[in-house]
């Protein structure tokens, strides 16, 4: 008989996709192993006892044996289902924008336990939260910060100034502000007024989402998402399906089947 070497982690399921006839592979985040992908045997029969505990974003307790290729889940223990995400569209929307972030900006088996947290956290909000708009840009904001990208939003990147009360620029290319003289000869700066960048600031020194309360006018909150989004989309090389999933969702278009 095999000798299985067991683990025991808390996970949160970022994705699943089907594998052979009744197993899945799921892509896990967990505090102190990172982002792994396991294999949950089985899961696709209706009798399977595993099935109902590893559904997208669930929050488990997960025992894990190490396999030759893929770990496999051998038992999981629901923590947190966050049934009020679950029952509103758009809410579940914005946690697959999240879920999407991590999984695009994380690598294997790399530790990050405030990205963990970050995520937990943002989930829990988001099941009552009135502004998820808000809680995503904060959520985007502190994973640029812990895996690397964390935008400059105080001084000029190209002249090292300070930046003036006014409106600047910002550039996805070098990674935050630019000042007005610096950003013009930038054709692809984009303008950022002064009141997005107060409150990237605000939400970049807001420890967790729950600090990060502030009422927003819709543009505003439009500007804020133009610049992450182009941000984003600039490192990861490609558009996040989930926001675009979440902008049509938004604008009332015609949803994918
Ligand atoms: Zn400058």
């Amino acid at each position: 008989m095999i000798n299985h070497r067991l683990y025991k982690t808390e996970a949160i399921v970022l994705r699943r996709r089907d594998l052979g006839e009744a197993d899945k592979v799921l892509v896990l985040y967990t505090p102190y192993l990172g982002k792994l992908s396991a294999v949950a045997k089985g899961v696709r029969r209706p009798t399977s006892k595993l099935g109902g505990h590893v559904e997208l974003l669930t929050h488990s307790m997960m025992m894990l044996a190490r396999g030759r290729n893929l770990d496999i889940v051998t038992q999981s223990q629901i923590l947190h289902s966050f049934p009020g995400l679950r029952s509103n569209l758009e809410r579940t929307s914005y946690a697959f924008c999240a879920a999407e972030l991590v999984q695009r900006f994380t690598e294997e088996h790399i530790e990050n336990q405030p990205l963990f947290r970050l995520l937990l956290n943002l989930l829990l909000y988001l099941e009552e939260t009135d502004s998820p708009d808000l809680a995503l840009r904060h959520f985007e904001v502190h994973v640029l910060g812990l895996v690397g990208y964390r935008p400059e939003l105080r001084r000029c990147l190209t002249c090292d100034s300070d930046l003036r009360p006014v409106s600047n620029f910002f550039s996805a290319a070098a990674g935050g502000t630019l000042c007005p003289i610096c950003g013009t000869r930038d054709r692809l700066a984009r303008p950022i007024s002064l009141n997005a960048l107060k409150v990237l600031r605000f939400l970049q020194d807001a420890p967790t989402v729950n600090e990060a309360k502030i009422s927003l006018d819709p543009r505003l909150s439009k500007e804020l998402e133009g610049i992450l989004t182009e941000y984003i989309t600039y490192l990861l090389e490609g558009e996040v399906k989930s926001m675009r999933f979440l902008r049509d969702l938004k604008r009332g278009a015609s949803l994918p089947a």
